[in-house]
């Protein structure tokens, strides 16, 4: 099974994405890591795409492309996996279907863009192992010390207000209308993305029930 999540960045869906996958056992994708991972690693992929990413803009669709067809060859995604961040555009989703790769559901988080510029400024992640914290509604057990693996705690440079409201723009432009895609193809879901992070696991797995 193939899942995608759709929302605004800030909405939650890394942090759902998470909780999903070790439910269901499943691998989770996510291109932001992946092109984070390139940029730190400064391999071509993560040369081209740094500008794009540090001032919130989209990487270019072939190079995202790229880096996600480089991600899917990897032995763990045979029995299925969920996406994070992709498609982000129309013309992403429409590769994938060429790919032959139909998603059974495409989930949507629906958060508020004044509670997303709210949640962006607490948001930490763990530079290491790609966890998400926030300093008040999901703090880790130590503050600033990932719960998982230990290292300290950043804030991402695309987190800064101004880039966040750049992301807000540019997910209104460009990725919202995939949900009418996905509606069109009868595979959208929509959850409430406000409230507590275990509140919304409830309502998300209630909806893919
Ligand atoms: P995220 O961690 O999903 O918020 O992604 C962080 C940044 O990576 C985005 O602001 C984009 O610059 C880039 N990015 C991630 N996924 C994609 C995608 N599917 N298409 C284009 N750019 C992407």
């Amino acid at each position: 099974m193939v899942l995608i999540l759709l929302g605004a960045p800030g909405s939650g869906k890394g942090t759902q994405a998470a909780m999903i996958g070790k439910n269901l056992a499943v691998p989770v994708i996510s291109t932001g890591d992946i092109l984070r991972a390139a940029i730190r690693e400064q391999t071509d992929i993560g040369m081209k795409a740094k500008a794009f990413v540090d001032s919130g803009k989209l990487v270019p669709d072939e190079i995202v492309a790229e880096a996600l067809r480089q991600r899917l060859t990897g032995g763990d995604c045979a029995d299925g996996y969920i996406l994070d961040g992709f498609p982000r555009t129309i013309p992403q989703a429409e590769l994938l279907e060429d790919l032959g790769i139909s998603p059974e559901v495409a989930l949507s988080i629906e958060v508020p863009d004044s509670d997303i510029e709210n949640r962006m400024a607490g948001r930490r992640v763990c530079p290491a192992c790609n966890a998400v914290f926030h300093q008040r509604n999901n703090p880790p057990k130590q503050e600033g010390v990932c719960d998982s693996c230990g290292a300290a705690l950043i804030r991402r440079i695309d987190d800064e207000p101004e880039t966040v409201r750049e992301r807000l723009r540019v997910y209104h432009e460009q990725s919202e209308p995939l949900k009418g895609f996905y509606e069109r193809l009868g595979r959208l879901r929509c959850v409430v993305g406000t409230g507590g992070v275990e509140e919304i696991n409830r309502r998300v797995m209630e909806t893919l029930a």
